[in-house]
Order: C-alpha cells, then sequence, then structure tokens
C-alpha cells in the first residue's frame, strides 16, 4: 500500500516507493521512448556548461519558473492584514485553491478566502451574478466586518466592472449599502504578487478616505505599511521597537496575528489584524513609512495627493537600514531612540564583529522580491559578504539602478551583477556555470514565499504568472 494512514508521506518520499518506481519505469519503457541514461546524463551536465547558459539568458520568449507569483495572492495578503477581513476573488476556483494553498502551506494556518466560482456561463455574459450571489452568502456565512475584492485573469479578460458590479449587490440587497467592500482590479497578465499588494493596499486606503475621516488636526500617529513581508514576526519585531519608543502608530496590514495565530484548541476565522477605526483615522496620520519601496509605489502616491501626508520609505535590514528606520520614526514623532534599542545596536554591532569572519569574503547569490534583495544584499556588505548574483524576476530598472548604486558603494560588492526580469532557469545557469577558473564557493539565498512558489509547483493554468 504506497499511503499508509498511520503515517502519510509526502510526495517526495511517496514516489520512491516500490509502486511508484516500478509504475515509472513501464512507462518510460512502454510508452514515453525515453532517451538511454547516459544520454539524459550527457545532457543534464551540457546545461550547465557556459554554452548552454549564454543559450540561456538568449532566451525571450519563454518564462520557467518565474520567482513570483500572481497579483491576487498579494492583494489577499493585504487584505487579511486588517480585522474581520474576507477576500474575495472575483473569477475562477482553482486560482483561489492556489492562493490559499500556498499560503496555508507556507504558514500552517488556516487561510480564508472565497471565490465566486466563475465557470463558462459567467466567461461569455460576464460574472455579475456569481459576484451578488457570492457577496450575499459570504456576507451571511462568515460575517466579516469587510470584504476586499480583487480578480484572476478570466474576470480581467471579459472585463467585468468591479465598481458597477458591487454597487449592483447592494442595489439588490445582497450586502448593506454601507457595508465596506473595497476592490482591486488585479490582472495577473502584468506585475507580480507585490503589484497586487499595492493595488489593494490603494483600494483598502481608499475607501476609509472619506470626508467625515479627514480631521482638520493629525493624530500624532506614525503609520507603518510593512509591505510584502512573509516573515510576519517581523511586525511584531517594528512594534516592540516603536513601543519602546513610546510612539503611537498604525501598522497598515497587520497580518501576524493572522499567520502565526496562537494554538488555544479554538479556531478563529479572523485573528488580529489592522482594527477598522485604525484603518479609517490612517489619514489624519503624521506621516507614512513604508517598509518597501517596490510594493508600494501606487500606494504612496496616493497617500502624498490624496492625503497631502509625507510618505517616506525606509528599510530596516541590517545596522544602516535598521538606523534610517529608526532615525525616520524619531524624526517625524519626536521621540526618541531609546536606550534600549541603544544597547541593542551595539550587542548587534557586537555580534557581527564576532561572526565577520565567519561571513567575510563568502560569494553569495540572492533572488527574491526587489526590496527583500535590497536589505539581503545591503546587510551582506555590512557582513564583508560578497553579492556575485543577484536576481531578480519582478523587479524594474529603477530597481536595477538602486541596486547597481548599493553594490559600487561598497568594495564587497564591486563584483556583482544585477539580473533584472530573470527567471530561476536563469538563476540555475548562473549558479552552474562558471566561468574559466573562478572557483566560487556559493551561497543561495531568497525568500521563503518564493521558495514556496517557485518549488512546490501546483500549476492550474499555463500562464507564465501561474507557478
Ligand atoms: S495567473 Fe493563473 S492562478 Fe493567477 S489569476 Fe491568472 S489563471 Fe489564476
Amino acid at each position: 500500500m504506497p499511503q499508509n494512514p498511520e503515517r502519510i508521506v509526502d510526495h517526495v518520499d511517496l514516489f520512491k516507493q516500490p509502486e511508484y518506481t516500478e509504475l515509472f519505469k513501464n512507462k518510460r519503457e512502454q510508452f514515453e521512448g525515453a532517451h538511454p541514461d547516459e544520454e539524459v546524463e550527457r545532457v543534464v551536465e551540457w546545461t550547465k556548461s557556459w554554452e548552454y547558459r549564454e543559450k540561456n539568458f538568449a532566451r525571450e520568449a519563454l518564462t520557467v519558473n518565474p520567482a513570483k507569483g500572481c497579483q491576487p495572492v498579494g492583494a489577499m495578503f493585504a487584505a487579511l492584514g486588517f480585522e474581520g477581513t474576507l477576500p474575495f476573488v472575483q473569477g475562477s476556483q482553482g486560482c483561489v485553491a492556489y492562493f490559499r494553498t500556498h499560503l496555508s502551506r507556507h504558514y500552517k494556518e488556516p487561510c480564508s478566502a472565497v471565490s465566486s466560482s466563475m465557470t463558462e456561463d459567467a466567461a461569455v455574459f460576464g460574472g455579475l451574478n456569481n459576484m451578488i450571489e457570492g457577496l450575499e452568502v459570504s456576507y451571511k456565512l462568515y460575517k466579516p466586518k469587510m470584504i476586499a475584492v480583487c480578480t484572476t485573469c478570466m474576470a480581467e479578460v471579459i472585463g467585468d466592472d468591479l465598481g458597477a458590479f458591487i454597487g449592483n449587490a447592494k442595489n439588490a440587497g445582497a450586502i448593506p449599502q454601507n457595508f465596506p467592500v473595497p476592490f482591486a482590479h488585479t490582472p495577473s497578465f502584468v506585475g507580480s504578487h507585490i503589484t497586487g499588494y499595492d493595488n489593494m493596499m490603494r483600494s483598502i486606503l481608499t475607501h476609509f478616505t472619506t470626508e467625515e475621516n479627514k480631521k482638520k488636526k493629525t493624530n500624532g500617529k506614525v503609520n507603518i505599511i510593512p509591505g510584502f513581508d512573509t516573515y510576519v514576526g517581523n511586525n511584531r519585531e517594528i512594534k516592540r521597537m516603536l513601543n519602546s519608543m513610546h510612539v503611537d502608530y498604525t501598522i497598515l496590514s497587520d497580518s501576524s496575528d493572522y499567520f502565526d495565530a496562537p494554538n488555544t484548541g479554538e479556531y478563529e476565522m479572523y485573528p488580529g489584524g489592522t482594527k477598522l477605526d485604525d484603518a479609517a483615522d490612517a489619514c489624519n496620520a503624521e506621516a507614512t513609512i513604508s517598509l518597501q519601496a517596490y510594493t508600494t509605489p501606487k500606494t504612496r502616491a496616493f497617500i502624498e495627493e490624496t492625503w497631502k501626508q509625507e510618505s517616506r520609505v525606509a528599510r530596516p535590514w541590517g545596522i544602516k537600514g535598521t538606523d534610517e528606520f529608526l532615525m525616520a520614526v524619531s524624526e517625524i514623532t519626536g521621540h526618541p531612540i531609546s536606550k534600549e534599542l541603544e544597547i541593542e545596536r551595539g550587542r548587534l554591532v557586537d555580534a557581527m564583529t564576532d561572526s565577520y569572519a565567519w561571513i567575510h569574503g563568502k560569494k553569495f547569490a540572492i533572488y527574491g522580491d526587489p526590496d527583500l534583495i535590497y536589505g539581503v544584499t545591503s546587510f551582506l556588505l555590512e557582513m564583508g559578504a560578497e553579492p556575485v548574483h543577484i536576481l531578480c524576476n519582478n523587479g524594474d530598472a529603477d530597481f536595477k539602478a538602486e541596486m547597481e548604486e548599493l553594490l559600487n558603494s561598497s568594495p564587497f560588492g564591486k563584483g556583482g551583477t544585477v539580473w533584472n526580469q530573470k527567471d530561476l532557469w536563469h538563476f540555475r545557469s548562473l549558479m552552474c556555470a562558471v566561468s574559466g577558473n573562478l572557483n566560487l564557493q556559493k551561497f543561495l539565498l531568497s525568500s521563503a514565499i518564493n521558495r514556496t512558489i517557485s518549488f512546490n509547483t501546483n500549476k492550474c493554468c499555463q500562464s507564465e504568472q501561474c507557478s
């Protein structure tokens, strides 16, 4: 029996068991007309050569294993950081199953999100009926405080108008007129999960920006937007630092309790999250600090243009990044950096000095989202490490320029090369093919979500975004 209910094994171990190895062997011999093992081995070795690398980098029309997810997963991640919020995806059920699976599998926590489950009829006539029925059922069954709507490729290709559909649903009595339903169009054939995060964050903030909510005086707080940071424990650390400085703040989208919920023995559908009242009051803050630049460009533009509020970017990675963040908070709020944080900084410098010998001169290859890469590279340079290959699938020209400036600012960064809009098959070539006698001792760093998305492939469609 290949599976035993007493000990369920995952697919890697499962496929090594005799039933499967026999099946694969027969399939190979009888139906696949497979090449001999030696030939396969020869080609595998060739794909590690410099010649193959050149061919791989000349590729234009094909993406293999992109190091990114599609827009709705980012939109869902942003929405789930708000109190009592249920993400509602207008589109096909399969896509939403994929988003939930990846988030649940990564965090080992339940992830609630619904879909309007559009099928053939909706593809022809539009998804209005699905939206009306879906909102009504979601509202009555799951009792959220807010429903945040985004779209999949299908709804975008048809051209579903979310604003009009939600208005129709309210007029039809599916949900109360004053029930909050922010929405973001998240076409997955452009951008990536960080674009989806930005679209949803802007949409939620736009929803709460009303004449009634905007006050004449500031509330003295500072808003923090964490961005698409999969290490939600970072939110707790940011809060600890701000509390230590006695700063009043609002984290805009705080999913630390949602994706790292305590096991109390009772299921809670919407643990934690930014209070909706605080989100509504965010427009009255002194300023907003975004911890990721490339995940929030539209949101920051909205904050500056509509709220007329200062927005800054500070990435608290390593000594320099964390200094910049704390100094920005101190400057905005007038609260000094606490003695406690000063002592911790000294301890960190000491730890870095103690471990410098282990990292200094080591070569690193890094891939991930633009802000993650920037932060990791900045910290590695502080440790005397040498980032060699830096690959980003969802960076833009500004990111490349900023990275090159960072690399050039340190003697350890001089040999680093930034590969923008490249995928993990390019990355493989970078890791395998080494020119001449340059013997790289390489370390690979990536974001956990990228590893999950890229290596546990679970395709639901064949688009390049679909991982
Ligand atoms: S890229 Fe794939 S998973 Fe993502 S929305 Fe489009 S069809 Fe769905």
